[in-house]
């Protein structure tokens, strides 16, 4: 089996780990019910996008 000759450096451990941080999730306000919802997707709270209801809300 193959086994890396040196420990890894703390320099390189970071550069490697540069990627690997998770991004925040970019939200809006829904202009029908005022929910936050994600950009370019249904609204979870009203069913509405683009302007009109998709899905009907269950009561
Ligand atoms: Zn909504």
């Amino acid at each position: 089996m193959a086994v890396p000759k040196r420990k890894t450096s703390p320099s390189k451990r970071g550069m490697r780990r540069s990627h690997d941080s998770l991004r925040v999730e970019a939200y809006q306000e829904c202009p029908n019910c005022g929910e936050l919802h994600r950009p370019h997707n249904l609204c979870n709270g009203c069913g509405h996008y683009n302007g009109r209801e998709i899905v009907p809300v269950q009561a």
